[in-house]
C-alpha cells in the first residue's frame, strides 16, 4: 500500500484537503493540473456565511460550519508562520438603491436575527442598520444608497493567497506535489484513499456527478486611497458586489452557464460588470483598470456539493460542486471529507451531501 491520501485538485478545496490530511499526520500527494479557469483564482473571496439564510437544501451546515471553521483556520495558518492569505474581517455592508429595496432590510435583517432562519446566527449586536451617509463613509466610492445594514462578521481572503499559504504550511508537513492531469482514476497512485477536488472538471473523472461550469469574469481596479484595505464588502440587493483588498477594488462578476470551459474574457462581460460596477459605485469612474480575471464555478445543479465518500467506488471520495461559494464553504468541506476518507473517528455527518 502506497500513501495514506491522493489529492486531486489544487484550488482552494484541494488545498485545503491537503492542509488538513497533513495536519493529522497523513502521508499526501497532490496532484494539481492548474488549468486555466480555476475558479479559486478568479473568486472574489467574499466570506459572510453569517449573512446566509437557511433555504431547503443542507448548504446551512456549511455556513454555520464555515463560521466557526474559518477564523481557526487562519489562527492556526498564521501559528505555523504562514499569514500572508489575504484575509482580512472587513465586515460587510448590504445596501438599496431605492425605496423598494430599502423595504427589504429590515425583513432581510430580521431574518438574520431568528435563529430558524438564520443559517450561521451571529450575535445580534453584529448586525445593525445604518444611514445611507455612514455607508458612503465606509466605502466612498458609493453613489446613491437608499437603506443599508452592516454586518460585522463579514469578511474576505484572496484565494491565490490563501491557496499558497495552505499549500506552503502543507508542504511544511511533508505534503508532496505534482502538476499533472490524471486522465483517469485508474491512472492514480496507490494510497489508502483518493480525494478528488477538481472543481468543474471534477465529472471527468466521476461522471456520476452532475456538476457544470458557470463562468464568472470579475474586474480588479487600482485604487490610491491607502485606508480600502479596511473598507466593507459591498453587497448591493439587486447589483453585482464590490470589496476591496490594499490598492485594489474587485468588482464581479458575471454568472454565465453557457459559456463551458471557455475561460474568456468577452467584451459583453466586460460590459456587464463595468455597467453594474460604476452605477452602484461611481465614484470608481477613475480608477485604473488593473486585470480582468475568469473562473469557472463548480456548480451541482441539484443545488449543493457533493461531499464524501463515492458508492461502489471504494476508496474515492469527492469534495467538488461549491458553485459560487466555494471560497467560503470549501475548506471546512476538505477538511470534514479527508476526515471521513482517512477514517477519523466522529468526523461529521455527511450523509445529506452524498453523491
Ligand atoms: C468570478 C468568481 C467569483 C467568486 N466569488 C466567490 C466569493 O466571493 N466567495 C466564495 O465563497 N466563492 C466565490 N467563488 C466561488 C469559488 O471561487 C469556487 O467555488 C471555488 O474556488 C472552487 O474551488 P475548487 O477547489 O472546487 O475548484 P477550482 O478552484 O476550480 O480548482 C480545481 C482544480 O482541480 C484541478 N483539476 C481538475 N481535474 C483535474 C485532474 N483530472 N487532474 C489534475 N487536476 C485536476 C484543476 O486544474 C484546478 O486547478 C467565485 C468564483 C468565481 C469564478
Amino acid at each position: 500500500m502506497g500513501r495514506d491520501l491522493v489529492v486531486i485538485g489544487g484550488g482552494i478545496v484541494g488545498a485545503a484537503a491537503a492542509w488538513h490530511a497533513t495536519r493529522r499526520g497523513a502521508d499526501v500527494l497532490l496532484i494539481d493540473a492548474r488549468a486555466p479557469g480555476r475558479a479559486t483564482d478568479a473568486g472574489a473571496g467574499i466570506v459572510s456565511p453569517e449573512t446566509d439564510l437557511r433555504d431547503r437544501t443542507p448548504t446551512h451546515m456549511l455556513s454555520a460550519a464555515a463560521r466557526v471553521f474559518y477564523p481557526e483556520m487562519i489562527s492556526a495558518l498564521e501559528a505555523a508562520g504562514f499569514s500572508d492569505t489575504g484575509y482580512a474581517r472587513c465586515g460587510k455592508l448590504v445596501v438599496a438603491r431605492n425605496d423598494e429595496q430599502a423595504g427589504w432590510i429590515a425583513p432581510y435583517l430580521g431574518a438574520l436575527r431568528d435563529p430558524e432562519r438564520a443559517a450561521a446566527p451571529a450575535d445580534a449586536a453584529s448586525l445593525r442598520e445604518i444611514s445611507p451617509a455612514e455607508a458612503r463613509r465606509l466605502f466612498p466610492p458609493l453613489g446613491e444608497v437608499t437603506g443599508a445594514f452592516v454586518s460585522d462578521g463579514g469578511a474576505r481572503v484572496d484565494g491565490r493567497r490563501l491557496v499558497r499559504a495552505l499549500l506552503a504550511a502543507a508542504t511544511d508537513n511533508g505534503l508532496d506535489i505534482e502538476v499533472a492531469t490524471v486522465a483517469s482514476l485508474a491512472d492514480v497512485p496507490d494510497a489508502r484513499a483518493v480525494v478528488v477536488a477538481g472543481g468543474a472538471w471534477s465529472p471527468a473523472l466521476l461522471p456520476e456527478l452532475d456538476i457544470v461550469p458557470q463562468r464568472g469574469q470579475i474586474l480588479h481596479l487600482a485604487i490610491d486611497d491607502a485606508s480600502c484595505e479596511r473598507w466593507p464588502v459591498v453587497s448591493p440587493l439587486a447589483h453585482n458586489y464590490l470589496l476591496a483588498f490594499d490598492g485594489r477594488v474587485v468588482c464581479g462578476a458575471t454568472r454565465e452557464d453557457a459559456a463551458g470551459f471557455a475561460a474568456e474574457i468577452t467584451a459583453a462581460g466586460q460590459a456587464e460588470v463595468l455597467n453594474d460596477a460604476l452605477a452602484v459605485a461611481p465614484g470608481l469612474a477613475r480608477a485604473r483598470v488593473l486585470e480582468w480575471r475568469v473562473g469557472l464555478r463548480p456548480v451541482a445543479r441539484r443545488g449543493w456539493p457533493y461531499l464524501g465518500a463515492v458508492s461502489d467506488r471504494p476508496g474515492v471520495f469527492v469534495a467538488s460542486g461549491h458553485g459560487a461559494s466555494g471560497l467560503t464553504y470549501g475548506p471546512w468541506s476538505a477538511a470534514a471529507v479527508v476526515d471521513a476518507a482517512l477514517g477519523v473517528a466522529l468526523h461529521p455527518d455527511l450523509r445529506a451531501f452524498a453523491p
